[in-house]
């Protein structure tokens, strides 16, 4: 069998679907929020870098979710695995459009 037959492709695409998540993990310097820190005047003593995840909901919009360092593995992950689920799927759709193109032009003929 070759080392990527369509039943092992097709496992990879779902392995990767079901922990795939669009968005981007940013590492963002914080102030807390307090008057008297000395983050509050100077930039150098903000907070950090603290974690966050990035992404547009259904709608569009921006938003951003704040994540905890024991879920930043997991998150990394998930950014990875939405990556190489979007390579696949151009690669899969370069394939069917040339065999639609094929097939219109045939008809063509
Ligand atoms: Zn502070």
């Amino acid at each position: 069998m070759p080392p990527h037959s369509d039943t092992e492709s097709a496992r990879r695409l779902r392995e990767l679907a079901d922990v795939a998540i669009q968005g981007n993990l940013t590492e963002v310097l914080v102030r807390c929020g307090k008057p008297t820190c000395a983050c509050a005047q100077d930039p150098s003593r903000r907070h950090g870098p603290s974690l966050y995840f990035k992404y547009r909901d259904s709608e569009g919009r921006s938003k951003t979710l704040y994540i905890p360092r024991q879920y930043e593995a997991e998150v990394r992950e998930a950014v990875a695995a939405w990556a190489e689920l979007w390579k696949a799927m151009l690669e899969r759709s370069q394939i069917n459009r040339e065999a639609l193109a094929q097939r219109v032009r045939k008809k063509g003929e």
